[in-house]
């Protein structure tokens, strides 16, 4: 297969992750027989520094032409201080509203070997947690009418959630794809005991879902599945839901699993084009230091193989590889513990890429 892939590292520790997620996908491809060209461009808070806005449009044109993108983290305390959109995170909006990326992927997966990094009871970490939320990425609150009105009480503000039958009805559909190449069962989180724009929600993924019968669908409001996420994450394969409850409830998944610096994520606008990046922000903490996790940018590679290119032997390879060198004891800083292998950036990453294709 032939492959174009954009690569945007980005700021802090966004170059250093992506680095090593790029030298992941090279060591795939050059395993499989694919060829892949890889082309970085800027975006964040270097391109404000070097080009005065934080996604010059040659890199959107860049990412335009490519079958996807690989993408670091952005941002930084230098660009704090700027104007909202101005800012480095413009450019992952900017990214996701240009390239129609509507539909958010975010696995949750506990491993075995970090078990005791779970901050549940030890039972329900023991019984395992592997959960995807889909969040829809392009409506809802966070793009809705919004304003500020003087009333008799004061000024008074207000922001509105609307979805149209065609947004819910891709976003249930890509949930739907999803639960096909896991445990084929999603749950739908809404507020339709409430709110009038979860009520049509709820009917449009349930009409949709009579197109899926091999898939099993159950719906629950937002308030008892943020419960449940902590009392019973067993219960979940495939959340789908909206922006503003996805942001929360991804969160809230991404926490079982100890370390942000695990997670990965995809974004895709159907047709297979997507952006792949970890769930983490730049770390300017840890920025230089050859310290930060590379797994959540590795296992994003993953993704990119299973979602963009449906090579699952390609990203189950990566999978299998990020367990083995666990289950061996190597551990980056965020995910240390006593008795273990202490090891660096690059270290995580050159032991990922050459465990590939072991047993
Ligand atoms: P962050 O995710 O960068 O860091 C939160 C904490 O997690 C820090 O203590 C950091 O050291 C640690 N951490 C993050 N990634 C890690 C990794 N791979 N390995 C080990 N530890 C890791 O979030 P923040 O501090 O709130 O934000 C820092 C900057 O990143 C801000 O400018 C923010 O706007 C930006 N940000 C960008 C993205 C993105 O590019 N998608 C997402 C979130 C935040």
């Amino acid at each position: 297969m032939k492959m174009k892939l954009a690569v945007i590292p980005g700021d802090g520790i966004g170059p250093e992750v992506a680095g090593e997620a790029v030298k992941t996908a090279k060591k795939v491809c050059d395993m499989y027989g694919h060829r892949a060209i890889f082309t970085e461009a800027p975006a964040g808070g270097n391109a404000i520094d070097r080009y005065g806005e934080p996604l010059p449009k040659k890199t959107l044109d860049l990412c335009k032409s490519c079958d996807s993108v690989i993408l670091g983290a952005v941002g930084g305390w230098q660009w704090d201080s700027l104007p909202g959109d101005m800012r480095p995170e413009r450019a992952l909006l900017g990214l996701r509203g240009e390239l129609g990326l509507y539909a958010n992927l975010r696995p949750a997966v506990l491993h075995e070997a970090l078990k005791g990094a779970c901050p549940l009871r030890k039972e329900i970490a023991d019984a395992g947690i592997n959960i995807m939320v889909v969040r829809e990425l392009t409506g809802g609150m966070y793009f809705g009418d919004r304003g500020r009105k003087d009333t008799p009480l004061g000024q008074a503000a207000w922001d509105t959630e609307l979805y149209s039958v065609f947004e819910v009805k891709r976003i249930a559909e890509a949930a739907f794809d999803a639960a096909k190449k896991r445990g084929r069962r999603v749950t739908n989180v809404d507020k339709a005991n409430v709110l009038e724009s979860s009520r049509l929600w709820r009917e449009v993924v349930a009409e949709a879902a009579k197109g899926h019968p091999e898939i099993s669908l159950d719906h629950m409001y937002v308030d008892n599945a943020s419960m449940q996420l902590i009392r019973d994450p067993g219960h979940f394969d495939v959340i789908v839901t909206t922006n503003m409850f996805g942001d929360i409830l991804s969160d809230e998944a991404s926490q079982l699993t100890g370390s942000i610096g695990m997670l990965p994520s995809a974004s895709l606008g159907g047709s297979g084009f997507g952006m792949y990046e970890p769930i983490h922000g730049s770390a300017p903490d840890l920025a230089g230091k050859d310290v930060a996790n590379p797994i959540a940018a590795i296992l994003s590679i993953a993704m990119l193989f299973r979602y963009s290119f449906s090579l699952e032997e390609e990203a189950a390879s990566i999978e299998s590889a990020v367990t083995r060198i666990l289950n061996q004891g190597f551990r980056t800083g965020d995910i240390y513990s006593e008795g273990m292998k202490r090891v660096g950036t690059k270290e995580m990453g050159r032991l990922i890429n050459e465990s590939i294709g072991r047993s």
